[in-house]
């Protein structure tokens, strides 16, 4: 197809300014815009956050996260409509906010934050802070993530295992698993972090039994997608001392509800989905949009296509 119009669609404005994206990739041959629901028509290709039933009759839409779980990709297929991610991007992002949930939980550093609050001076428990070389993190997902999250932990000291489908060797990690061994790969590990797509494999990956199969003193961190943990039976698990803690990013429903128990946990950290957050953020993603219109004028295979 012919890239005449490339809209910006606002609702990436939850994680940048739209306009700073299309002002990146004014360059293009072709007219670049910031779009809202009713000027998605007159786009040939669209960037965005959500999705909207109109995508259908463009011609290529491309999401701005990796996790595409959102796209209804049977329907992309039906219409001929090209779908690319943002994946490759969120490497040191994501792997920095865990090693700093790590670093939060083994320095105590949560617990000043909350006494602070009170304006409260209080120390931790002789026994309670520790350092992070010699223990194991099990990373489930070795890709973009998990080896940005292995790279990063292992500059830390820590020693790192992984659980992928294929089970080959990734860089990185010191021993891998294939997903049927994932009860055995985490039952060591003192921190276990989750960094798989959600599909339909992965809904609730970690349920009652992985948890049980978990130490106790370990740390469990989801920066992957809400749905892949059944989310009561991790609140169980942190409400029986089952789990030393937990770090969250994601739930099965965003913004968390108010009511939530995980709020009101002293050994639970959460951040509102934004794992990956940096200024940077639309520079990558322009990078990967700008390959991409390279690309469909060379007639060649888009980068990162999912659909
Ligand atoms: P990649 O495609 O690079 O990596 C996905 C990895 O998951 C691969 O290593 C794959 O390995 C593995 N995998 C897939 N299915 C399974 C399974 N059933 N069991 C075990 N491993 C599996 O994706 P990214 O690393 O870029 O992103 C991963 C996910 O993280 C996204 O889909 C998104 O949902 C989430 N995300 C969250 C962010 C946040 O802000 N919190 C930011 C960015 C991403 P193999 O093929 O060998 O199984």
């Amino acid at each position: 197809f012919e890239l005449e119009r490339l809209g910006v669609h606002e609702s990436v404005e939850a994680v940048f300014p739209p306009a700073e994206l299309a002002a990146s990739l004014s360059h293009l041959p072709a007219e670049v815009a910031v779009i809202g629901d009713d000027e998605i028509a007159g786009c040939d290709a669209v960037v965005t956050l959500e999705h909207r039933e109109a995508f259908l009759e463009v011609e290529w839409v491309h999401s701005i996260q990796a996790g595409v779980d959102r796209f209804p990709f049977d329907e992309f297929e039906d219409h001929d409509v090209i779908l690319t991610n943002s994946t490759g991007i969120h490497d040191r992002t994501v792997g920095e906010t865990v090693a700093g949930y790590l670093l939060m939980f083994a320095r105590r550093l949560h617990d000043h934050v909350a006494n602070q609050q009170e304006r409260r001076w209080d120390r931790p428990e002789w026994d309670a802070a520790f350092t992070l070389p010699g223990s194991t993190a099990c990373v489930v997902g070795t890709g973009t993530l998990g080896k940005g999250v292995a790279e990063t932990l292992g500059g830390l000291g820590v020693r790192v295992t992984g659980v992928r489908r294929s089970g080959d060797p990734v860089p990185g990690f010191d021993e891998i698993y294939t997903t049927d061994r994932l009860l055995e790969a985490i039952a060591d590990a003192e921190f276990v972090i989750v960094t798989v797509p959600l599909t339909d494999e992965t809904h609730h990956l970690f349920d009652a039994e992985a948890f049980d199969a978990m130490r106790d003193d370990a740390y469990f961190v989801n920066v992957a997608r809400g749905s892949v943990v059944d989310e009561p039976a991790l609140i169980d698990a942190l409400e029986a001392d089952a789990l030393a803690g937990a770090a969250l990013d994601v739930f099965e429903a965003e913004p968390l509800p108010e009511d939530s128990p995980l709020w009101g946990m002293d050994e639970v950290i959460i951040s509102p989905h934004c794992a990956a957050y940096t200024r940077d953020y639309f520079r990558d993603t322009g990078d990967i949009v700008r390959e991409n219109v390279d690309r469909l004028a060379d007639g060649a295979e888009f980068h990162n296509r999912v659909v």
